[in-house]
């Protein structure tokens, strides 16, 4: 039955059923290229680990989508990794991290219908895992927790669990448990049905481990003192109420816990398994008013990372869509729910590494990759047909911030239009304050490369070149008029307006932070969440 108003509307529904759109978040080196290789190879769509992310120093896709990129050994666009595994659809969106981590790294997680958090078993939660948990949280994705590395020495894991539900109140739920302390890693246990699989490592990182389900007295007597632990702790966990419940998941509250190392392809398996039966498919998205769109609804989207190039010579600009409803068809003409006007689909690609293949069709949550798209925004919406507008991407706590100076006296006026091209664009937040003024707005950005990607673009496309100045701050609070006025007569802070009107106190540091809120306990100083 047609009840979108769709044609094709009983296919768009068994296609979405089938997709499972995710991003792992984690912090550096926790292994996210390694276990994104992983999860490729496991589902074949490459044979052999370390082809899919062009950092340095490997082999690999290298993209020349960016001069500055292939100058980093970053690889900014290998966006999707899309493959089918279990029946399903996989797409897989890259999380940039280190130090191409970005206001783009968040908006990511605008595309998602679930997230991998990925820990390594010796350091747990870090600062970039927990960032982008506290996106996670606030757009209500649910989040399963694979715990990597599990081959070399690290914690235990019921520490690990603990940490998890004290630092961030989820509730670890593990689906499986290891056989053996990190570093000694026998084999994974099924929480549920008691299976036991043991793996056998192969020598070298690229090849997978042979796994072999065991019967459990066989295991009980090759490993008696690791299986009675192992045993008790699965007890302890029935105890502690830590069971897998399905709504807790898809709620939020609570986090389905794998166990493996990726490097040996250890888990990765279980890990796709549980992607395939547990990450929701995508559901219905609200609009700006709150009204959801039906999933075979004519086609919408939402705009959710715009990729410049950096080269002179080619100053295209690709657009990444999520499909939010409907089939999308190359060639369709859609209207940009932000101008009413028209954008022509003809070049749409997928975007794999660097290799781009055109895309024929689409459903909702996959990834558009769209070329040209010169007038698209991150959080623009894409519509056919019947009109829709998704909620705006909100902008992200800042940690960084520079003041930008036009490097040459007589081109104030491209350095302006340029800064404010780049604002609106969201590249950058651009802060301003009477006692700055308006020749010398500041920067301000959630990674580092921003600040590049700002000065390549304003020497490049507006030929304004621009000296950065950085500031020694690194948090900022949403506050008031009355901030304001309090923090003129304080150091190490300032108050600074965003060009959406948002009054932002700015800090040296957590501790003179404190030391403010403390002295004016009247003021509003709030938590720009990464999320809202
Ligand atoms: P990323 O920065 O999160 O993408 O991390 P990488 O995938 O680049 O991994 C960082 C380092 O950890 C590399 O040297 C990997 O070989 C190593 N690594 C990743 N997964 C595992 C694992 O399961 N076991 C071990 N022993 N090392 C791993």
């Amino acid at each position: 039955m047609e009840q979108g108003g769709n044609p094709d509307g009983a296919r768009v529904l068994a296609e979405a059923g089938r997709r499972r759109s995710f991003a792992v978040i984690s912090h550096p080196d926790a292994g996210k290229s390694t276990l994104t290789e992983a999860l490729a190879l496991h589902a074949e769509v490459i044979d052999s680990a370390g082809a899919v992310h062009g950092k340095s120093g490997r082999k690999g896709v290298t993209s020349d989508w960016m001069e500055m990129e292939r100058q980093r050994g970053i690889s900014v666009s290998s966006a999707v990794l899309q493959f089918e595994y279990g029946g399903a659809v996989i797409n897989l969106l890259d999380t940039p991290g280190h130090g191409d981590f970005s206001e783009d790294t968040y908006r990511v997680l605008a595309a998602v219908d679930a997230a991998v958090m990925l820990l390594d078993a010796a350091k747990g939660l870090e600062p970039q895992t927990l960032k982008l948990f506290d996106v996670c949280r606030s757009r209500k994705i649910p989040v399963i927790t694979f715990v990597n590395k599990w081959d070399r020495p690290g914690r235990e894991a019921l520490e690990l669990l603990d940490e998890v539900e004290q630092t961030i109140g989820l509730r670890p739920m593990p689906l499986t448990w290891p056989l053996g302390i990190a570093g000694a890693l026998k084999g994974l246990i099924e929480v549920e049905t008691g299976e036991y699989t043991k793996f056998t490592r192969a020598a070298g990182g690229a090849t997978r481990a042979t796994a072999e389900v065991v019967p459990a007295e066989v295991a009980a007597a090759d490993e008696p003192e690791f299986w009675q632990t192992a045993q008790d702790e699965i007890a302890l966990l029935e105890e502690i109420g830590a069971t897998f419940d399905e709504k807790d998941f898809l709620a939020g509250s609570a986090t389905p816990v794998l166990f493996g190392a990726a490097l040996s392809n250890i888990g990765v398996a279980r890990l796709l398994d549980a992607l395939v039966a547990l990450a929701p498919p995508p559901g219905e998205r609200e609009d700006a008013e709150g009204r959801p769109r039906e999933l075979d609804a004519p086609l919408s989207g939402l705009i959710f990372k715009v990729q410049a190039g950096m080269d002179k010579a080619h100053r295209d600009r690709m657009a990444f869509l999520r499909i939010n409803s409907g089939r999308f068809e190359r060639g369709m003409v859609l209207t940009h729910a932000a101008t009413g006007k028209p954008f022509a689909t003809k070049y749409a690609q997928s975007v794999f590494g660097n290799q781009r293949t055109t895309v024929e069709e689409a459903f909702p949550g996959d990834i558009v990759g769209l070329v040209n798209a010169n007038a698209l925004r991150p959080g623009d919406t894409l519509y056919a047909a019947r009109p829709v507008e998704y909620p705006a991407i909100p902008s992200f706590a800042p940690e960084h911030f520079s003041v930008a100076r036009c490097a040459d006296a007589g081109k104030t006026k491209q350095f302006r239009r340029g800064i404010e091209q780049l604002d609106g664009e969201g590249v950058i937040q651009v802060l301003r304050s009477d006692r700055r003024g308006d020749q010398a707005p500041v920067l301000a950005a959630v990674g580092p490369l921003q600040f590049d990607v700002v000065a390549a673009r304003m020497e490049s496309e507006f030929n304004a070149p621009i000296r950065l100045e950085g500031l020694p701050y690194q948090i900022a609070r949403v506050t008031n008029e009355a901030g304001e006025a309090a923090l003129s007569s304080q150091s190490e802070c300032e108050v600074l307006t965003r060009s959406d009107g948002l009054k932002l106190a700015v800090f040296s540091n957590k501790w003179r932070m404190d030391v403010v809120i403390r002295k004016f306990p009247d003021v509003p100083f709030e938590p720009l969440l990464a999320g809202t």
